[in-house]
């Protein structure tokens, strides 16, 4: 075990009650059970605390999303609409509760942190994932911003103002770009494919934030079939020098699995290995610059046979000794 004891995971079997109808829609409950089959298997196995989570104050739900998109997804569930917007963003009648739930599991993990004793690494292992949703849309199977949620409450509730965000999910987190683009105080790196071939068709290397968020945005868009070595060079060169000067106080990471080379949903072509050194990383960035304050937030990730050991390698790479 590392001085990090076992690994916190925020987890609910209500996670599972978001139905998206069947058929080959790729966000299904049985992601999370691969992850939990892989971790139950593997050398983390008997190292493992689960966090219950709660929902998310309504506050802090207000503070990224509109009162009226809110109301609109949650009149959309209970009258049994079967999608939010767009065939992508299926609902049943459980979805809005889980919603609020995932975008919760945040807030348990942070306070968990703020308030343990010893260091911790924590992984919100939820859905629906939400880095696509932006203040008032539902988009590619997120429906609340888990992610921004999360920093909102790091700054209200403990103070911690500057918010490192990295995005390692194949797609572009759209969402998170939008509602922190104007705000020095957040800052959004990802790196996903190339926007021109992939959803959702931003993520343009030119855009770096606006007004006073100018520089606060990063976006580094690799071409289709790029692997390992593109993402770890391209931490190396660009993402560690970017956290080196804007000095955190928290990091979040928006941990997304789809750019497997196994996983159908990107072009990308990542080996599992290298989701053990992306922890590896942020597991170092988090003691140099913020005292370990690290929360993973799992996105994306739909191979079914790939998902569960990638989850595993990253976490392992979280608890490994800088
Ligand atoms: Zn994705």
């Amino acid at each position: 075990m590392s001085r990090f004891g076992p690994v916190k995971i925020v987890y609910s079997d209500r996670f599972l009650l978001h139905d998206t109808g069947g058929g080959d829609h790729p966000e299904t409950a049985a992601r999370l059970e691969v992850i939990w089959r892989s971790l139950k298997k593997g050398p983390l196995a008997g190292n493992i605390e689960i966090l219950e989570p709660r929902q998310v104050d309504r506050g802090l739900l207000l503070s990224v999303h509109t009162e009226d998109y809110i109301f609109r997804f949650e009149e959309a569930c209970l009258s049994g609409m079967e999608m939010l917007g767009h065939p992508d963003n299926r609902i049943c009648y459980e979805s809005y509760n889980v919603a609020l739930l995932s975008a919760g599991a945040s807030q348990t993990g942070i306070d968990f942190l703020e308030k343990g004793q010893a260091p911790s690494r924590v992984f919100c292992c939820i859905r629906p994932p939400g880095h696509h949703s932006e203040a008032a849309l539902a988009l590619g199977f997120c429906f609340l911003n888990n992610v921004a949620i999360a920093a909102k409450y790091w700054q209200q509730q403990y103070g911690r103002q500057r918010v490192f965000i990295l995005d390692f999910d194949a797609h572009h987190g759209n969402g998170i770009q939008e509602i922190f683009d104007e705000d020095p105080d957040v800052f959004y790196v990802s790196i996903h494919e190339h926007p021109t071939f992939s959803f959702p068709g931003t993520g343009y290397e030119e855009d770096r934030g606006s007004g006073a968020g100018d520089g606060y945005t990063m976006n580094i868009a690799l071409p289709p079939g790029s692997s390992d070595a593109e993402v770890l060079k391209a931490m190396e060169d660009k993402v560690a020098g970017a956290i080196e000067e804007f000095q955190p106080d928290c990091i979040i990471a928006a941990a997304g699995f789809d750019a497997h080379e196994y996983d159908d949903m990107s072009g990308l072509a990542y080996s599992t290995r290298l989701y053990g050194h992306i922890g590896r990383h942020l597991s170092a960035w988090a003691d140099i610059y913020c005292d370990g304050r690290l929360v993973s937030i799992l996105e994306g990730g739909y191979s079914l046979d790939a998902l569960g050991p990638s989850v595993e390698i990253y976490l392992g790479g979280l608890c490994l000794e800088a």
